[in-house]
């Protein structure tokens, strides 16, 4: 056993590993949970891996959760921590790429360790010890700063498709690189990589755009030819040349704005997507200049597309789309107060925040460097008196409603819909006339416009 490192296991995981010792059994930490420790960051969750089988580990602890018991694995509850145990065990062959076909459970923590992904995440601490085990040389890479594949990268990546995507987010978040041989392996496994599910690609790619570095993930992700595999629109944006202001094509502009969004799924997915319906947009003019006309629309009907592929949630689907929809403002503090209120009602003042946001990162995506959010800051000032003036942005805002309507005499129906309408465009016009009464005399006056005697 090679073993050159030293960690801390805290004092409540000690004791967790303890509760094994006295049955008889083995456990150590495993994973994620090493590999952070050792990198001076904090563990987020300490999986452990022990020789006990999955019912003897359910009559060790009052609370285990059943959470993938035909891999071996279990949620044990422990003094406030959720630990996963899941007994050594040796992957059965990959037929499909996917998952094992069967998985064997081994008494040896060096066989289990072996069927992981990378060696910096193949490393097992002993927890009454500290002492760090360490077979395939992830402390190493570690310090080396490289991601690689335990065994043959190719082999590795053959069994299971989404350790390419896995090697490109353990790079990205911690600004490693990818070691050559492993790297080299991605393309060759892009066969593999079409038989993921959705939902798995979903979450290593979030994760991926979360961290502190996306453009890092996503320039690996163009290079290695999986972006095009679960994201084509995004792809195909490799070479459209923008004029104006713009110094990059829509990929690199796109990857860049992505990078200089707060790191927010929402914000992060509307910066990256914000412009992929451009290569359909792009329209020539005789003068040798060129246009995207309509590509806000063109990107949200794409983005939809794309994250409903990808199985994002619903909320997010709406809330990417409904940015990306209403992304092209620009905004000048010679903008009325009327068309600073018929914004509002427009994008809705749940949107205007982080509209204003992903106005800054598509201008900061632009290469000259990062935008000054002076030139938006005055307009959130504005609708932030506006709101704590009471001003009415929407038809729910205002001192009379449809049934009020109809108590002056107006028939059921959707041409109630439309006077509404109306009066709200003379509201945000003129907040002034927000009362009941002003209201009724205007809609009183509308009567002849729309015949209703
Ligand atoms: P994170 O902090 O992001 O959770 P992690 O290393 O804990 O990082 P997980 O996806 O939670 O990553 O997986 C836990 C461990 O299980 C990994 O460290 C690795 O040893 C192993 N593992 C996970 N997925 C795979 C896989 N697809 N192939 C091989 N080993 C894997
Ligand atoms: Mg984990």
């Amino acid at each position: 056993m090679i073993i050159n490192k030293r960690i801390d296991v805290p004092r409540d995981l000690r004791a967790f590993a303890d509760v094994f010792a006295a049955g008889g059994f083995r456990c150590y930490f495993v994973g994620g949970a090493v590999r952070d420790r050792l990198l001076g960051r904090d563990a987020s969750d300490w999986d452990a891996a022990t020789d006990a089988l999955p019912q003897d580990v359910g009559r060790l602890f009052r609370s285990v959760i059943p959470t993938g018991v035909q891999h071996g694995t279990v949620t044990v509850r422990w003094r406030g921590h959720s630990v996963e145990v899941t007994t050594f065990r040796i992957d059965g062959e990959y037929r499909d790429g996917r998952r094992p076909e069967s998985v064997r459970f081994t008494a040896d923590l060096l066989e289990d360790l072996s069927r992981r992904d990378f060696t910096i995440n193949g490393m097992a601490v002993d927890p009454a010890s500290g002492e760090v085990i360490d077979p395939h040389g992830g402390s190493a890479d570690l310090a080396a700063g490289i991601v690689r594949a335990i065994g043959d990268p190719v082999v590795r990546f053959a069994e299971d498709g989404l350790r390419t995507l896995r090697a490109i987010r353990f790079a990205t978040r911690f600004g490693f690189s990818i070691d050559a041989a492993t790297l080299k392996a991605i393309p060759t496994a892009l066969p593999q990589f079409r038989l993921v599910s959705a939902e798995r690609i979903r979450d290593e790619f979030t994760k991926i755009i979360l961290t502190d570095r996306p453009a890092q993930g996503l320039h690996l992700l163009e290079d290695s030819g999986l972006l095009r595999e679960f994201l084509p629109e995004l792809a195909a944006c490799r070479g459209i040349g923008q004029g104006g202001p713009h110094r990059y094509d829509v990929f690199d502009h796109s990857v860049e704005a992505c990078a200089a969004a707060e790191a927010d799924v929402v914000l992060r997915l509307s910066a990256l997507l914000h412009d992929i319906g451009k290569p359909a947009r792009k329209a020539d003019h005789p003068d040798g200049g060129f246009s995207f006309y309509g590509h806000d629309i063109e990107s949200a009907r794409l983005a939809e597309a794309a994250l409903r592929r990808l199985k994002y949630t619903n909320a997010i689907i709406a809330d990417v789309t409904h940015l990306i929809r209403h992304h092209m403002f620009d905004y000048s503090d010679d903008w009325s107060d009327a068309a600073v209120r018929r914004f509002v009602s427009r994008v809705g003042l749940d949107y205007v925040g982080r509209l204003a946001a992903l106005r800054l990162a598509d201008t900061s995506g632009m290469g000259h460097g990062p935008a000054d959010p002076r030139a938006i800051m005055p307009m959130l000032d504005r609708i932030e008196e506006f709101r704590s003036k009471e001003q009415a942005f929407g038809l729910k805002d205002l001192a009379i409603n449809g049934n009020d309507l109809m108590a002056l005499g107006w028939p059921r129906g959707p041409l109630l819909g439309k006077v509404l309408a109306e009066l709200l465009e003379a509201v945000l016009d003129d907040p002034e006339l927000n009362t009941k009464e002003r209201l009724s005399l205007i809609a009183t006056r509308l009567k002849d416009k729309f015949g209703i005697i």
